[in-house]
């Protein structure tokens, strides 16, 4: 039996983990894939407090050597439910564990074009990280898609490095901030293309062209995909309140709708995602656990 189960070894579980740890519970994070989640994509992070430059690698595995050394124990188990009695089961597909209350911090993942041919040429000319993989299309043209702030930074981002950018969005306005439209509506060698979708995929082993709205085709060497995240909350739905994106609903204290299950990171509706607002998250998360189990 552990006190608190944290579910998701990203940079809000680690840090819920490390109050947890040092306020006495036993804490076991599970996670099923690797340490860092999201931020280990991230080349470099400038906004983050203390840190001028780091590498969302360098700094996740620096936080997992802390948890480690606090003595956290981690496995490597993909969850597939919790229940919500008092004494809570959360059932892994290898294991079911027993806790006093839960942290879920499972993040988000990549929104996908789901389109034919999408998932062949991921690392082959398609990318959903400008920052970790611009450096590939120096001198060469490439495309970002979305309309939001990452779209929008992604294209500049690419700008100082690549040819050519084409920006293609859905929409004639965009969802981004206007700070940020501004900067690339300014930016000679961005070009926006509106009222647009990518409809197909052309190439053999690696990506050449794509067909925007069944009919113009683009030839590039890369294309970005920055069209938003999704929740990595399917499992939780039955017993936890989403929103209409899949989002789970707390209060500012991070409490769920069920009493001793807690949420912390990128899955909690909330307006900024960023690593500074995750480790908060998991901070006031973890306090909020250890209120809850010192009752
Ligand atoms: P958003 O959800 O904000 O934007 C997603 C964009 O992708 C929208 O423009 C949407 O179009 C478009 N889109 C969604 N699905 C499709 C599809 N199937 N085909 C084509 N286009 C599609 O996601 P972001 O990742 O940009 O941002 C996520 C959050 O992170 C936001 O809160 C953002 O503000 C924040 N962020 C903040 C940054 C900063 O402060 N510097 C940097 C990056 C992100 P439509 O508008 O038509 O719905």
């Amino acid at each position: 039996m552990f006190d608190i189960i944290i579910i998701g070894c990203g940079v809000a579980g680690m840090t819920a983990s490390i109050y947890a740890k040092r306020a006495n519970k036993s804490v076991l994070i599970l996670e099923k894939n690797n340490y860092g989640g999201k931020i280990v994509n991230t080349m470099d992070i400038e906004n983050y407090p203390i840190e001028s430059h780091i590498s969302g690698y360098d700094l996740a595995t620096k936080l997992y050597n802390q948890i480690i050394d606090l003595g956290v124990e981690v496995k490597y188990e993909e969850v597939i439910s919790i229940s919500n009695n008092d004494i809570k089961e959360v059932e892994t597909k290898e294991n079911k564990y027993k806790c006093k209350s839960i942290i879920i911090a499972t993040g988000s993942t990549n929104r996908k074009l789901n389109i034919e041919n999408e998932d062949k040429f991921i690392g082959k000319g398609i990318s959903y990280c400008a920052t970790c993989d611009g450096a590939f299309y120096k001198d060469k043209n490439v495309c970002v898609v979305g309309g939001g702030n990452t779209a929008l930074e992604d294209a500049l981002y690419l700008s100082n490095i690549s040819n050519k950018v084409y920006l293609i969005h859905r929409r004639d306005t965009f969802r981004g901030d206007q700070i940020l439209v501004d900067k690339v509506k300014n930016t000679s060698n961005i070009e926006i293309i509106y009222n647009s979708n990518i409809t197909k995929l052309n190439g053999n082993d690696h990506l050449e062209s794509i067909i925007i709205n069944d009919k113009d085709e683009i030839n590039l060497d890369g294309l970005f995909i920055a069209i938003g995240q999704i929740p990595n909350n399917n499992i939780f739905k039955d017993i936890i309140n989403l929103d209409e994106e899949g989002y789970i609903i707390s209060d500012e204290l991070c409490h769920t709708n069920i009493d001793g299950i807690f949420v912390a990171g990128d899955n909690k509706k909330k307006e900024l995602r960023q690593l500074v607002t995750a480790t908060s998250d998991g901070a006031i998360a973890s306090y909020e656990a250890i209120k809850y189990l010192n009752k």
